[in-house]
């Protein structure tokens, strides 16, 4: 995946509507849709599955939804499968940003739309537009989440912090770190916060996969490799599952529980927020990316094409109409309110 899909500063009003690949026509009310998930190892993910299942079914849609196992090769097959059981329009979370290019030329030659969903597809003319959350801006409420949780809850400064980064085939990954480090960079810089190990590019940073387990291996060796006479104060994370991972190693280790970032505010981290164990999460809810993603959706079924982006991103190909949401910082403070309309979440809140 390539960094460089950085969102592009127009507004609403300067963005033309994107034309669709086959949408203007329309097609039958009762048409296939697929939707290709990169993995179910995330709480989003399983939302995004259950829900697409249920509300492409109730939209009266033929619908067929399948993960990846975080596999390339898998998820071009059952793109390939879609495409050859006339799917009108393919939904796709990539495993890898760049590795859809000719599946996804294939499906614009068969008149297919194609939708990012969640991730950027990237260097590729083969796709229609993307539905996500903000992945810059989540990074900036991650790293400011961090700021403020150490001013909150270690005293002065300078605090001792380490850093995590997602995914490095996951095109939101080094944008989620990009983000975080325009609001950290500025404090390292002055002496604010100190990364003891160093480690501060992405690549440096990343964890293979979005595996929770390599990103406890990595804490570990951290805090046995610079940390055994010192203690750490706040560790970026770019998701939930990482963060529980740090805070585990950290535990085993004998340190203090350090402020920790996370994203998707997964039951579990909910849970861990609220008996102040891990210090924020991002809110991104999948039912409004799952309803953003069918609501473009029946308009192309409608023949009325895709309607107008929120901005527009270049994938390394082609400038992508992105219908972006609000991600929402979550801490103890807030968390009663953002979730007050979630009675899953509201009830983790005892
Ligand atoms: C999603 C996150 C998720 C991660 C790992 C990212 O692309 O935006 O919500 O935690 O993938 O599954």
């Amino acid at each position: 995946a390539e960094s460089s899909a950085a969102p592009a500063a127009e507004s609403a009003a300067s963005v033309a509507s994107a034309p669709a690949a086959s949408g203007a026509a329309g097609f039958a009310a009762d048409s296939t849709i697929g939707v290709a998930l990169p993995w179910l190892g995330t709480q989003n993910w399983k939302e995004a599955d259950e829900m697409f299942r249920t509300q492409l079914a109730a939209a009266g849609f033929k619908a067929i939804v399948q993960h990846a196992d975080n596999k390339v090769p898998q998820q071009q097959q059952q793109i390939e499968s879609m495409i050859q059981n006339g799917a009108k329009v393919i939904v796709v979370g990539p495993v890898d940003g760049s590795q859809l290019g000719s599946v996804l030329e294939e499906a614009k030659a068969a008149n297919i739309t194609v939708i990012g969903y969640d991730r950027l597809i990237e260097n590729t003319t083969g796709i229609d537009g993307v539905v996500q959350f903000g992945s810059v801006k989540t990074g900036e409420l991650q790293g400011q989440a961090l700021l403020d949780g150490l001013a909150a809850k270690k005293g002065k400064g300078p605090y001792n912090i380490e850093l995590f980064g997602g995914g490095p085939a996951d095109p939101n990954a080094p944008n989620f770190f990009k983000g975080a480090m325009t609001v950290l960079q500025p404090k390292i810089d002055d002496g604010t916060l100190v990364v003891v190990s160093g480690q501060k590019d992405f690549t440096q940073c990343a964890t293979l996969d979005w595996d929770n387990s390599k990103a406890q291996a990595r804490m570990d060796s951290l805090l046995s490799g610079f940390y055994s006479k010192k203690e750490i104060d706040g560790v970026l994370s770019p998701n939930d599952g990482i963060a529980r991972a740090i805070i585990t190693a950290s535990e085993q280790a004998g340190q203090k529980i350090p402020v920790v970032s996370g994203l998707d505010a997964e039951n579990e981290s909910v849970e861990w927020i609220w008996s102040g164990k891990q210090y924020s999460t991002v809110a991104k809810p999948t039912d409004l990316l799952v309803g953003k993603t069918i609501e473009i959706i029946k308009s192309l079924q409608a023949g009325s094409g895709m309607p107008a982006p929120t901005t527009k991103v270049n994938n390394g190909k082609t400038d992508v109409g992105v219908y972006e949401l609000a991600p929402l910082v979550v801490t103890k403070e807030n968390a009663k309110e953002v979730f007050a309309k979630d009675a899953g979440r509201l009830a983790l809140l005892k």
